[in-house]
């Protein structure tokens, strides 16, 4: 008599199975996933797996030869927010100056107004069609950044839709505080008086909520000094917030060095980033988040990835999902341009969206890769190998997505099927 039975959900016959780990790859794999916790059990060739435990006696899924990744990590975006900028981004396109759009109600500013008027439920609502977006494209946890408040009642309502689409949600949210992402209009020309309302009235109410990971200050050229952004991330360490950094995008201003300095779990952007920001990083262990859509859509010149990658680094790419100067959650487009823009190779991108994403959000220990011990959250392609994930350019060729260890995902099916399909002039 076995009383073991249906304890386990085996996912089987994967022709590749990329782990993100050591080994990078096992062909014809099986994955043994514990059913009431969502947790990896075993690994390992579909025969040794098929002879240790009895297919028949648990819940089976087929994966009929495809391909088999960890789900992928998107660990930088600002997917809460209310309003459009559209019209901002054609000025742009039309050769418009930043100077000149600001001039006419436009920029970060314009996203603060539009997010403080609108409502709880539509934020809710507009953030769960974005993570539906995502979730189909295969991300299985995503990073959501704060900072369209600007003012503590704002800040927190973008917190709490969060917390709510996480717990709502299958894919899980990682909240960032980053009330200092710009200077509000209330202390236009006081930045310091921001900043001490940012560190003596935002952070010890943003502290007390259990919910919140991290706390981000975009520090650059014309928004926060490094100074004032020291000052921030130091008293934000203090009360348990794990800092981030948005550095060196508009100007070099050493934001990797204080990364480094500062203990800075990742620095994003990094489009100016210098030779000595690169090594002090590598030494600190900061993981480098890219963001090559926003350069794309700003017709910037890209990050130097390969340098870092060369000097070690853990490099990380993420959409960078936002109103303004990145409206995408495109994953295919950001694995494109991570070949094409950052001379990534394939095996260097697969971890820049699986492990080392996890990395920059400090939990590489339970997802990230594909290993016993951490959460099955994994995705199954439609193709013949992972290599299409690169050369298929800007399609999704995700089939399944698994959280741990369910599905949550299956490729919708076409309805012309189905339904009659009228053609001709008649
Ligand atoms: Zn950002």
């Amino acid at each position: 008599m076995n009383n073991a039975n249906n304890e386990y959900i085996i996912v089987y016959n994967i022709g590749e199975l990329i782990t993100s780990s050591d080994p990078w790859i096992i062909n014809n794999a099986a994955i043994v996933i514990e059913k009431g916790n969502g947790i990896i059990k075993d690994i390992d060739k579909n025969i040794t797996i098929k002879d240790k435990y009895d297919l028949s006696k648990h819940e089976t899924i087929d994966v009929k030869g495809d391909p088999v990744l960890p789900g992928f990590i998107d660990s930088h975006t600002h997917f809460v927010f209310g309003g459009y900028r559209a019209d901002e981004y054609l000025w742009r396109l039309d050769g418009q100056s930043y100077s000149e759009i600001m001039k006419k109600g436009g920029g970060i500013v314009n996203t603060v107004d539009a997010t403080r008027k609108t409502s709880f439920k539509d934020l809710i609502d507009t953030g769960k069609n974005r993570l539906d977006n995502y979730l189909q494209q295969g991300v299985t946890t995503i990073e959501g950044k704060s900072g369209y408040g600007l003012n503590i009642e704002t800040e927190i309502k973008q917190l709490d839709v969060m917390r709510s689409l996480n717990n709502q949600h299958p894919i899980d949210v990682v909240q960032t505080f980053m009330g200092a992402h710009s200077v509000s209009r209330e202390f236009k020309d006081d930045k310091d008086g921001f900043v001490n309302y940012v560190i003596e009235e935002m952070l010890p109410v943003i502290a007390e909520r259990d919910d919140v990971s991290f706390c981000d200050v975009f520090c650059d050229e014309g928004v926060f000094t490094i100074e004032q952004t020291k000052n921030i991330l130091t008293k934000a360490k203090s009360l348990g917030l794990k800092p981030k950094l948005h550095v060196d995008e508009i100007a070099y201003v050493g934001g990797a060095e204080l990364a480094a300095e500062i203990g800075a779990v990742s620095a994003e952007h990094l489009l100016k980033v210098s030779d000595e920001g690169i090594s002090r990083m590598a030494k600190n262990n900061v993981t480098p988040v890219i963001l090559p859509i926003t350069a794309f859509s700003l017709q910037e010149k890209y990050a130097p990835a390969r340098k870092m990658l060369e000097n070690g680094l853990d490099v990380a790419v993420s959409t960078d999902f936002n109103p303004g100067s990145s409206h995408s959650y495109s994953i295919p487009l950001l694995l494109s341009l991570s070949a094409i823009k950052l001379k990534m190779n394939l095996k260097e991108i697969v971890k820049a969206v699986t492990i080392n994403a996890a990395k920059a959000l400090d939990r590489d220990e339970f997802i990230g890769s594909l290993e016993p011990g951490k959460f099955a959250d994994l995705i199954i392609l439609d193709a013949p190998s992972y290599e299409h994930l690169i050369y298929n350019i800007g399609g999704n060729i995700v089939d399944t997505v698994i959280k741990k260890g369910s599905i949550v995902h299956k490729k919708d099916k076409l309805q012309y099927e189905k339904n009659n399909i009228m053609k001709g002039d008649k």
